[in-house]
């Protein structure tokens, strides 16, 4: 049977490395959360994201607001939080309403302090290979294949999704550790004869459970990105997690896999970025 890779066990054991890091700082770091609307899921993932900055001690500002919010107001609120010293970070929770240009706002999110790493600067720095803020999804991803002492040099990898906040950024970083990437999308054809060449799989689709255990090589190992809701309320992943458990050498339960690590790495980006603002470490 495949080993459960657990994002909550994971999170844990790098707890106390961030901890010590955000002791060394001379002051508290700082995270801003702008919300806009009322998307129920959002407001879970806000609410998780400053439950853990509040266990950690940062210095938080949350802004919530109407769904009315015109972007003009938005590009404001963001230029104010760049002049502000007091914050590292900036996130802005997606998506934004309709009526406002999301590229644009979080276009202007100064990149130092652009803590989710989805700003052209940060992904071209990826992209070179010298990341400053990686994407929390995929930095959580590659957290997680490193606890789980999965050995990524040399070995075929398929990232299945290509957006700019996890699919994109994934491959590039499975890249960089020496795997041998291919990108999959809508247009792929025969993506289960891709999937079954791959030692590493990597979901981030946005279908639940469409990746069969049939498909699989076996002995591979699965990271499932994808948060689905099923009609009665319960969550999914991408992958069928029942067939394709006893094929796997380790796979990510959904929920309580990947998720935890997104809001883990985005508070290892906070610190990161107080840490180079105060030119400590
Ligand atoms: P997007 O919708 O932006 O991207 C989905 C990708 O899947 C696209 O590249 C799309 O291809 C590809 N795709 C869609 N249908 C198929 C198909 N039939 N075959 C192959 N590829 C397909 O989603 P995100 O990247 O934002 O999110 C993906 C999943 O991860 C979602 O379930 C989301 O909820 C979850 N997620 C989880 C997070 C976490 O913390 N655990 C954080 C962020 C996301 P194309 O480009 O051709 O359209």
């Amino acid at each position: 049977m495949a080993t459960r890779i657990e994002g909550i066990e994971v999170s844990k054991l790098l707890g106390p490395a961030l901890r010590d890091r955000i002791a060394a700082l001379p002051r508290l770091p700082g995270l801003a959360v702008l919300r806009v609307g009322e998307d129920p899921a959002s407001a879970v993932y806000v609410a998780s994201k400053h439950k853990r900055a509040e266990k950690l001690g940062f210095h938080q500002r949350s802004l919530h607001l109407p769904d009315e919010t015109t972007q003009q107001e938005l590009l404001a609120l963001v230029a104010e939080l760049n002049a502000d010293p007091l914050i590292d970070g900036i996130l802005v929770q997606l998506p934004l309403p309709g009526h406002v240009d999301a590229t644009a706002v979080l276009d202007a999110i100064d990149p130092a302090k652009d803590v989710d790493g989805f700003h052209p600067v940060n992904m071209g720095l990826l992209a070179q290979g010298r990341p400053r803020f990686v994407a929390c999804t995929p930095f959580g991803c590659m957290k997680l294949l490193e606890a789980a002492g999965v050995e990524l040099s040399g070995k075929q990898a398929v990232v299945v999704g290509r957006s700019n906040i996890v699919g994109r950024p994934m491959a590039l970083l499975l890249e960089q550790a020496n795997a041998t990437v291919t990108v999959c999308h809508s247009r792929t054809r025969d993506l289960a004869a891709v999937v079954g060449a791959a030692d590493i799989v990597v979901a981030a689709i946005g279908r639940p459970r469409m990746i069969q255990g049939a498909w699989l090589k076996q002995g591979a190992v699965v990271i499932d990105v994808g948060i689905n809701r099923l009609p009665d309320g319960t969550l999914c992943g991408d992958v069928d997690f029942d067939s394709a458990e006893p094929r796997c050498a380790a796979i990510t339960p959904v929920p309580g896999g990947v998720g935890p690590m997104t809001i883990t790495m985005l508070m290892h980006n906070t610190v990161t970025s107080a840490e180079l603002r105060l030119g400590v470490g």
